[in-house]
């Protein structure tokens, strides 16, 4: 047995209330406590309230003393692609002297430069790189993240992908939920119903015999997975169990938020064009909307989804990093809360429910992640500031203390 209590948070942002995802004026309810406090046991969350009650019943606990600064949920990222070898330093480079993406693929660059440097890693060099890369996470405050294969595209290299992440698991702090995304793009030797057949009868079944993956995800779009060919993965995924999620309407409108709901998906990610109708396709079918600001961001667009828009709707809106080495190079839940108030004009609140509770049911980890309830694991981060909004505020400054993961220390600062 052992114990932990935090006191002295100025505060204590718990996200407490319903047991479901947080919706319309729900995602201000941030649930805070001043002067907060928690008592942790065996990893999960005992007590929550003022810290002078807390510390009228410590036991035995171990003291952490927030000293006045703001103690949440840990983030959890629900889009990242977190295993790749190397960078794409060099588009980053072409892309600020306004090279288009057609000129950078042509150079050598795009996803197929990602691909190559992955296929050609060894599974303990694609280990070591992701290590780095899941620390980057929790020194951002983030404790629990989805990640997706994707870089491999030959039953092997996806699977390769898949294992480092679940090595990955067993090595870290960081909590992981893995999705297979073998439909990331079409191999350059097949024709895309060639591929199709080999995602759907050989890389899918490996997937699932293994129990490498909770969840399947396809690049809906248009040159790469059509509507059609999306559905037939996402449906063969769904006979097998997994959860269904999708990358659709980035670059255009083709109905990839109907598509998602039709087949009773998760979540449906990036939506950057989709619009009206797609927002109430989503609506009837309570898929949970993923957006990504950060790739707009990284890409210079300024298309950003409508993210007021599908509040108003009722939607259970989720925020994440899409954490990846071309579009959006960063592991920093912080730098999209400010892309969310100030490109999308969400609150600071809506932000943090986004990228805490909400982010867990899209995860169907909603029971046990997300805020700080009793029962709840002791998911927890404390950030070197007094009051929540300063997350989104100061950007580009990192501002966390410390970062526990089921009442461990897992980061300090
Ligand atoms: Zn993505």
């Amino acid at each position: 047995m052992s114990a932990l209590a935090v006191l002295n948070a100025s505060q204590l942002v718990t996200l407490a209330g319903a047991r479901r995802p947080r919706i319309g004026t729900e995602l201000l309810e941030l649930g805070i406590i001043r002067d907060g406090g928690m008592l942790i046991r065996d990893g999960k969350i005992e007590r929550v309230g003022l810290s002078d009650e807390i510390e009228q019943n410590l036991g035995d606990a171990e003291i952490v003393d927030a000293g006045g600064r703001v103690v949440m949920p840990g983030f959890v990222d629900a889009h990242t692609h977190l295993v790749f070898a190397g960078d794409r330093l060099d588009d980053f480079q072409r892309r600020a002297r306004g090279e288009t993406y057609e000129q950078i693929a042509k150079a050598g660059g795009g996803i197929w430069s990602t691909v190559e440097k992955t296929r050609a890693a060894s599974e303990s060099d694609l280990f070591a790189q992701a290590k780095k890369h899941a620390n980057w996470f929790l020194r951002c405050g983030t404790t629990t993240v989805e990640a997706k294969s994707g870089y491999g595209l030959t039953v092997e290299d996806e699977l390769k992908i898949l294992r480092v992440l679940r090595q990955l698991k067993e090595a870290v702090a960081l909590e992981i939920v893995p999705t297979f995304l073998g439909a990331h793009a079409v191999p350059k030797k097949l024709s895309t119903d060639e591929y199709l057949d080999v995602v759907i009868t050989e890389m899918l079944p490996r997937v699932t015999t293994e129990s490498l993956a909770e969840f399947c995800d396809v690049f809906c779009e248009r040159g790469y997975f059509d509507i059609d060919r999306s559905r037939k993965i996402l449906s063969a995924a769904k006979k097998v169990g997994l959860g269904l999620r999708g990358h659709v309407d980035q670059l255009t409108n083709s109905g990839g938020a109907k598509l998602m709901a039709e087949l009773g998906a998760t979540t449906a990610d990036h939506l950057e064009q989709t619009d009206g109708q797609g927002i109430a396709d989503l609506k009837k079918a309570n898929v949970q909307p993923v957006l990504l600001p950060g790739s707009v961001y990284a890409l210079g667009s300024s298309r950003y989804p409508r993210a007021r828009q599908m509040i108003e709707a009722g939607l259970a809106i989720v925020l994440a990093t899409d954490f990846n080495p071309g579009s959006s190079p960063t592991p920093s839940m912080p730098m999209i809360l400010s892309l969310a108030c100030t490109q999308m004009k969400m609150s600071p609140a809506e932000a943090i429910s986004a990228s805490t509770v909400n982010a867990a049911y899209s995860l169907s980890r909603g029971d046990q992640i997300g805020s700080l309830e009793p029962s709840k694991l002791a998911n927890f981060v404390i950030f070197d500031c007094e009051d929540y909004r300063e997350l989104a505020y100061w950007f580009g400054m990192p501002q966390t203390f410390a970062v526990y993961i089921r009442g461990q220390l897992a980061v300090e600062l």
